[in-house]
């Protein structure tokens, strides 16, 4: 038995079956590589759901957390560390908002969202008690509380999971005039991906995103970006809100902001927003803690120092291209920004796990998206001669399946 199969066992065994893993057991990460147990090599163009935005083991990201590692690691909120006001300071800066969050998994920070959002609603806005709602997009994807999947439109994400937290509506994305109905006095915010990762690499119509906040601040609704996967360089521009220079209300982050080693996540806004949080009203026993802080601090250091937004546009705009130029008569269309790149199987050719399958045969990890979705979104650090040794066996796999 390989090491694979015998890790796989192993796994399958003692593992709840909330995953449907490709059959690939990683031991190893460098870069834009990773390596099985078996000694394989693969291009890995899933970078974790964009939480590997500085690629595997980032030179500087881990000397960061290992010398903090060797100082102080977790201190609680309970007492100051020395590490989160300078984080904190980075991340305010970089993000142009008065205030900042820590907390550490996504679905934390979007909860952190909700939570700042329904508050504000109550102690500024003026609704009236209990009544707040949050507006939501069909084919959203904010994470798996109960409160999170509750607002999911997808029946697997639910299915066996209610009762569900009441306060939110669901209106079809990319859909400005669905927002404009939807809106009433008791609107406190509209929670929005500037594009739809898990629901299929969906990028809304050009101009979406402005007119959504143009309404948003005329009802005085905050305008509530979930960019833990878009963001931090990954569809070409820092926040893929800047596309069509729209600073939301609220900045929802996650994923990259931890540089591939730790979960950091956090919500930025101004005092107006932050303001409602008095102590008590809301914590983490791991939000902020010095570890983090210094990783997210040199997360974010190397995303400016290394332009990997700017590298994110260049070679995206090369790698769609080239993806384009396939001509396979398995692929509907290809879609995305950036590094943020989906191919559209057609329903004839069946489903993307197949498809997804066969990379992993020729060297590349891509995961299906959707059914009919390979998303390719590698790390930012990637090369252009990378690029193409990817496109080289993407184009045997689109072409001779
Ligand atoms: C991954 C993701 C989340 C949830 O983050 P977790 O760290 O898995 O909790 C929320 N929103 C978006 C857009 C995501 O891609």
């Amino acid at each position: 038995m390989s090491k694979t199969q015998e890790i796989l066992r192993q796994t399958e065994s003692y593992s709840a079956s909330n995953y449907h893993p490709l059959d690939v057991v990683l031991s190893k990460g460098e870069g834009v590589w990773v390596w099985d147990v078996d000694g394989n090599k693969y291009m890995d163009m899933l970078a974790a759901y964009s939480a590997l935005n500085q690629g595997h083991r980032h030179p500087k990201i881990l000397a960061a957390m290992i010398e903090q590692a060797e100082r102080i690691t977790l201190t609680s909120r309970a007492f100051h560390n020395d590490r989160m006001g300078e984080f904190l300071e980075k991340l305010c800066k970089f993000a142009g908002k008065d205030k900042a969050l820590l907390m550490n998994t996504g679905a934390e920070a979007v909860e952190t969202a909700i939570k700042a959002a329904r508050k504000w609603g109550y102690k500024i806005k003026g609704v009236a008690e209990d009544k707040a709602e949050i507006i939501t997009c069909r084919g959203n994807f904010h994470g798996r509380t109960t409160t999170i999947v509750g607002f999911s439109t997808e029946a697997q994400y639910k299915d066996g999971f209610g009762p569900f937290t009441p306060g939110f509506v669901t209106i079809p994305y990319g859909d400005v005039d669905a927002l404009k109905n939807a809106i009433n006095e008791n609107t406190v915010g509209f929670l929005v991906e500037p594009i739809q990762g898990e629901g299929g690499v969906i990028v809304p119509p050009e101009g979406y995103l402005k007119e959504a906040a143009v309404l948003c601040k005329k009802h005085n609704v905050l305008f509530i970006a979930d960019e833990i996967q878009t963001g931090l360089g990954r569809t070409g521009k820092m926040f893929c809100s800047d596309h069509e220079g729209v600073v939301p209300d609220i900045y929802i982050l996650g994923k990259a902001l931890g540089g591939g080693v730790y979960p950091v996540s956090a919500i930025a806004c101004d005092d107006d927003i932050m303001g409602v949080f008095h102590p008590g009203d809301h914590g983490s026993t791991f939000g902020g803690n010095p570890l983090g802080s210094a990783v997210g601090l040199a997360a974010l250091e190397v995303l400016i120092e290394e332009k990997l937004p700017e590298k994110a546009a260049e070679l995206g705009s090369y790698f769609m291209d080239e993806l384009r130029k396939i001509d396979s008569p398995h692929v509907d269309h290809v879609r995305g920004k950036g590094l943020m790149i989906g191919v559209v199987i057609k329903e004839s050719s069946g489903t993307a796990r197949p498809f997804c399958e066969k990379l992993r045969e020729e060297g590349i990890l891509a995961k299906e998206t959707h059914h009919q979705v390979i998303r390719f979104a590698p790390p930012l650090v990637i090369t252009k001669e990378e690029i193409d040794w990817a496109l080289e066996r993407i184009k045997r796999v689109l072409l001779f399946r």
